[in-house]
């Protein structure tokens, strides 16, 4: 095997045995192999579009077989060999119908070559492996070019998430699943270098208009986002903690366990939930327990009922865990001896009566903390509250902003976002999303004149909100440009939702922002000097000199 997706691979290199997050090396060769059929599907849909063809029929299953590839998604080797299948029968289909318009079109059979990806079959899933071995990332030998189709296939994979999401919500883009086929079907070519970095780029705005459609589907389903403080504590009833970013799954369930006595916790990037309108109204929608992804094995331990994974990230269990048979998955995430959740029926909602049944015979959750923390400064707040934050910063009550937005991970480097939050002048203000929060949103940090001093947008998608405000703030400015805003960007990143957010701020022409806690292990030498270049990409250091330069404007 051969990773280096996300930001914990291994030395920062290269994950080559098992993966640090506990992914198994027939895992992540099921993975490569189902990548390289995928390629396969949009080469087809390429040469149809040559042809004057549009066949978006594979798009949203590109998407999502996409994204059961990111970190943390799916460990179930069953479930990705029914992906190669599924995969495999569609690009024949797909095949058929591009040799038949070609005949049709040109008078006579197709007879150029095509790459392997799009022609290599077998129905033999014990051949699998030893196929996967041989178009994995290292197949391709130079290390600049493999490190740009590798940034475009990562990028993409994040994009396929959130295109994911919103689809389940009835929301879906040509231009995305068009993008996505683009991407896939590039590196099965030998294209100039410039090319390449054109893709990179273009996945950056692809990234945008899909958080973008995400932001839609999500607040014209379940409102807007509204200033919310949610309860950390616990209460005396049964729970089901629900994780991951689905609000659909969410919706069903709060639907399902009403008056049934048992309450609805959410857990790292599902606690935004509780700033949404839609599911306020729910009397046992209890709060948020827990922390970040990384910290389930602890906390899906004392929470003693069902847990819920809806999305990434899900943690392979320790030998100590208990909580396998309290485990739960649905969509695209998996884990093998985990109960999967089918998916809806059409125009049906997924049936959870096994989760609330199972809650009903568990004792309540233990207490792990107390309180509340407070968040729902998403777009439309922050906008309503433009002429507070507007004459903040023209008195010099707030004399900076910085986005500390992102994902957080398990190593103690990630203190520094603590660090950087603790000790930042008391005139600043943080803007977060995602799980990085969970290094400093429960620090009393105190506010601005009634202007909390962390404003939580949402999950990692709500990135979209915070540039959205940037540009709203500029606009009230009277600026020209993103950059001269009294605004710094320093940024944790770990899995490849947060790499296509990266790129969606470059596409929003931020410069000068800072990464941590290590630069991608993806970006070959000569590439990550492009990025450094091109939009003066900084690598983190440490509080004391980042919160210096950042106050100073650099
Ligand atoms: S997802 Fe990250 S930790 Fe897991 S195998 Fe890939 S690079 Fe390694
Ligand atoms: S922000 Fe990233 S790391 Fe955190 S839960 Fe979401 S996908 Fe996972």
């Amino acid at each position: 095997m051969f990773c280096f997706q996300c930001q914990e691979t291994a030395k920062n290199t290269g994950c080559t045995v098992r993966g640090v997050c506990g992914k198994p090396e027939d895992t992540a060769n099921l993975q490569d192999l189902l990548i390289f059929v995928l390629k396969g599907i949009a080469v087809y849909t390429e040469k149809l579009k040559e042809l004057g063809v549009s066949d978006r029929s594979n798009g949203l299953f590109v998407a999502s077989s996409l994204f059961a590839t990111i970190t943390n998604a799916n460990f179930d080797n069953e479930r990705f060999i029914g992906l190669i299948r599924e995969a495999l029968a569609r690009r024949s289909a797909l095949r058929e119908r591009f040799l038949a318009a070609y005949k049709e079109r040109k008078g006579q059979d197709f007879a150029e070559s095509l790459p392997d990806a799009a022609l290599w079959h077998s129905d033999d899933p014990s051949e699998f492996s030893e196929k996967a071995r041989a178009v994995g990332i290292l197949s391709t030998a130079n290390e600049d070019v493999r490190s740009l189709r590798e940034f475009v296939v990562i990028g993409s994979k994040g994009i396929s998430a959130y295109a994911d999401h919103a689809a389940i919500l009835g929301y879906e883009q040509d231009e995305i699943y068009d993008f996505l086929m683009e991407a896939l079907a590039s590196t099965t070519k030998d294209l100039p270098v410039d090319e390449m970095v054109g893709l990179v780029m273009k996945a950056g705005d692809m990234a945008v208009k899909t958080m973008a459609l995400l932001d839609r589907a999500n607040t014209e389903t379940y409102g807007h986002p509204e200033i919310t403080e949610v309860n950390i504590g616990v209460r005396g009833n049964p729970g089901i903690l629900i994780s991951g970013h689905d609000l659909k799954d969410m919706h069903e369930l709060l639907e399902q366990t009403k008056d049934s006595g048992v309450d609805v916790y959410t857990h790292s990037e599902m606690q935004p939930a509780n700033y949404y309108p839609a599911f306020k109204k729910y009397p046992h929608f209890a709060g948020n327990y827990g922390g970040s992804w990384w910290q389930q094995n602890s906390e899906f331990e004392s929470f003693n009922g069902p847990i819920l994974l809806t999305t990434n990230c899900l943690v392979p269990l320790r030998k100590e865990n208990t909580y396998l048979n309290r485990l739960f998955t649905t969509g695209m995430v998996g884990y093998p001896g985990a109960t999967q959740i089918p998916d809806r029926p059409a125009g049906g909602a997924k049936d959870f009566s096994a989760v609330i049944e199972m809650a009903k015979s568990c004792p309540p959750p233990t207490e792990i903390e107390t309180g509340t923390i407070v968040g729902g400064f998403a777009h439309n707040q922050v906008t309503a509250l433009a002429d507070k934050v507007i004459e903040a910063v023209k008195s010099g009550a707030i004399k900076r902003f910085i986005v500390m937005a992102g994902c957080d991970g398990r190593y103690p480097s990630r203190e520094y976002f603590t660090k950087v939050a603790q000790n930042l002048p008391n005139d600043t203000v943080i803007l977060t999303a995602g799980c990085a929060k969970y290094r400093y949103i429960k620090l009393a940090l105190g506010d601005i004149d009634g202007i909390p001093r962390v404003l939580d947008a949402g999950q990692c998608n709500d990135s979209y909100s915070l540039a959205v405000i940037a540009l709203k703030l500029k606009e009230a400015f009277g600026l020209s440009d993103i950059n001269e805003l009294p605004l710094s960007f320093d940024v944790a990143w770990y899995e490849q939702k947060a790499v296509a957010v990266l790129l969606s701020l470059l596409s929003f022409g931020v410069k000068g922002m800072r990464i941590g806690p290590t630069l991608p292990g993806f970006l070959s030498p000569s590439v990550a000097r492009v990025l450094v270049d091109k939009f003066d990409i900084k690598l983190i250091s440490n509080a004391e000199d980042d919160i210096a330069a950042m106050m100073a404007g650099r």
